[in-house]
């Protein structure tokens, strides 16, 4: 990107961030006839943010709909919502984001994004998730396609550290514009305050940021891996509640799986979750299970295992399945150890023999001969054992046996600020003017804790869109495309 040293005209509406919510929010405001600037801080071979890991959005729908099958009413999936957060959720503006998933994919298609079917082994979503063609890279890219073709401004290298925000009104942003060294640290070249109208936040959580995931967990953080992008270090959200905008949502509380403990601290993606945990059991650094593997369907049980990996000792586990599992799951990119008896792969995993072997006879004893079938709540359990094994449960007992390091692997955190249904964030309960937040940044108005598959993105595109909207609206910009060349 060449750097011009002359100050930057200053937009609209401008846009912080530059995965989906931002774009989504970029594109709406351009749509309605605003000039627009979207600042991305990753240069753009890593635009995108988490966005670029994705693969699907969760979709309400009454009747099949081209990639999706059967129905999802709107109460299904509120009342799916409410269980996975406990209540701990706003009904007004979910219910905004379960409706606007509806009908938001002919906009997305309108703008680059295609659809297909889900494939096997992908959590079994066919009815209630629509697959970005070509993954969540694809659509960022057609996204920031059409942004150019629209006339967004958009500027890499571009990072927000400071927000001039006064009485709830937004009137500038401090911006660094960086360069990527060698070594993947980033040299500040020059320094501008922006300038804009109205303002969009939509830069993510703060899961990049390890000493701010330090403060809220503690050390056991230090034994945490990123899934998603370097980038999202909290910054701008940690801007907006110094400056007195409603906070949502606790620290801790994120979307967090169990890992492969081979994955690199960020950015290591979907291809390193680690799948086959109901198939088999999970132990702790001690060669002792801690907890129920067959609870409840994988789809649904997934996001608790990064947390309670986190609450073993050094925060790791160990899945361990035998032969009967392969081809039952999803495989990861990392290989399992394996070994042919259970004492080599206690050798080979660095866990105590004697222990796994005790643990893995007494599962196998406990086990209740039944009818296996992995695609439904089956009858296969343990009796006399805890933890329990409630579904699935079958003995581990046909070399070649497999295990694979688990480690927690944060996704998402839901801190974020408070906004109303026009996605205005509000300071004392007041909505602000001219200030509108979207996607991670705000999720916590709708995920207070728990998760479905999915939401993540129907959230940034219900808000980006409502965002963008209310921004360019609040300038009187109210057009479809106004001002804008077909
Ligand atoms: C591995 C993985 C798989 C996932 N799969 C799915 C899925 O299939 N479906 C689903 O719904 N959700 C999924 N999610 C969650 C999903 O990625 C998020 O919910 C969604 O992408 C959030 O969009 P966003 O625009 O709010 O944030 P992001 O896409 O993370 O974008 C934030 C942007 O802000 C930029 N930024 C941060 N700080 C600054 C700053 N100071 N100045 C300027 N820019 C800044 C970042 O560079 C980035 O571009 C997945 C996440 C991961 C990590």
């Amino acid at each position: 990107m060449a750097l011009s040293s002359v100050p930057s005209k200053a937009p609209d509406v401008l846009v912080i961030g530059g995965g989906n919510a931002a774009l989504v929010a970029a594109l709406t405001a351009r749509e309605a006839g605003a000039t627009v600037m979207l600042l991305e801080s990753a240069p753009p071979q890593w635009r995108g943010g988490n966005t670029m890991h994705t693969r699907n959005l969760r979709c309400m729908h009454e009747a099949p709909q081209d990639v999706l099958t059967e129905a999802y009413p709107e109460d299904e999936y509120w009342q799916d919502l409410l269980k996975v957060t406990g209540g701990l959720t706003d009904e007004t503006l979910a219910r905004i984001a379960i409706r606007e998933s509806s009908h938001c994919r002919d906009w997305m298609r309108s703008h680059g994004v295609r659809f297909q079917s889900s494939l096997s082994g992908t959590l079994h979503l066919s009815r209630t998730n629509a697959f970005f063609l070509g993954g969540g890279k694809a659509l960022v890219n057609a996204y920031y396609r059409s942004a150019a073709a629209l006339g967004v401004d958009i500027r890499y290298n571009c990072r927000v550290v400071g927000l001039d925000i006064e009485d709830g009104r937004f009137r500038g942003a401090r911006v660094e514009h960086t360069e990527v060294q060698a070594d993947g640290s980033h040299r500040v070249l020059r320094t501008e305050t922006l300038g804009a109208r109205a303002c969009v936040v939509a830069a993510g959580g703060f899961e990049s940021n390890l000493d701010w995931l330090r403060e809220a967990w503690g050390p056991v953080a230090d034994n945490f891996l990123i899934r998603g992008t370097r980038y999202n270090m909290g910054v701008v959200l940690k801007q907006l509640l110094a400056a007195g905008a409603d906070q949502i949502g606790d620290p801790t509380q994120c979307h967090a799986v169990a890992i492969d403990a081979r994955a690199p601290k960020f950015d290591g993606g979907i291809c390193t979750r680690v799948d086959c945990v109901s198939l088999g059991v999970v132990v702790n650094r001690e060669a002792r299970r801690f907890y129920d593997e067959g609870e409840d369907f994988w789809p649904k049980r997934y996001a608790i295992w990064g947390r309670l990996v986190a609450q073993q000792p050094e925060q790791i586990g160990y899945s361990i399945i035998d032969a009967k599992a392969r081809g039952r799951f999803m495989p990861p990119v990392f290989p399992g150890v394996k070994a042919d008896t259970l004492a080599e792969l206690a050798d080979k995993l660095g866990l105590d023999a004697a222990t796994l072997e005790k643990t893995i006879a007494d599962y196998n004893a406990a086990c209740v001969p039944g009818r296996f079938d992995h695609a439904i709540l089956d009858d296969c359990h343990t009796r006399d054992l805890s933890p329990p094994k409630t579904h699935w449960a079958l003995p581990i007992d046909t070399p070649p046996f497999l295990g694979y390091a688990l480690r927690p692997g944060i996704t998402f955190t839901y801190l974020g600020v408070r906004v109303n249904d026009k996605a205005q964030v509000r300071f004392s309960d007041r909505p602000s003017g001219n200030l509108f937040a979207a996607g991670e940044v705000m999720a916590g108005n709708v995920l207070g804790k728990g998760y479905l598959a999915g939401i993540g993105m129907t959230i940034g595109t219900a808000f980006g869109r409502i965002a963008g909207r209310e921004a360019a609206r609040s300038l009187g910009f109210t057009g479809e495309r106004d001002g804008i060349a077909a």
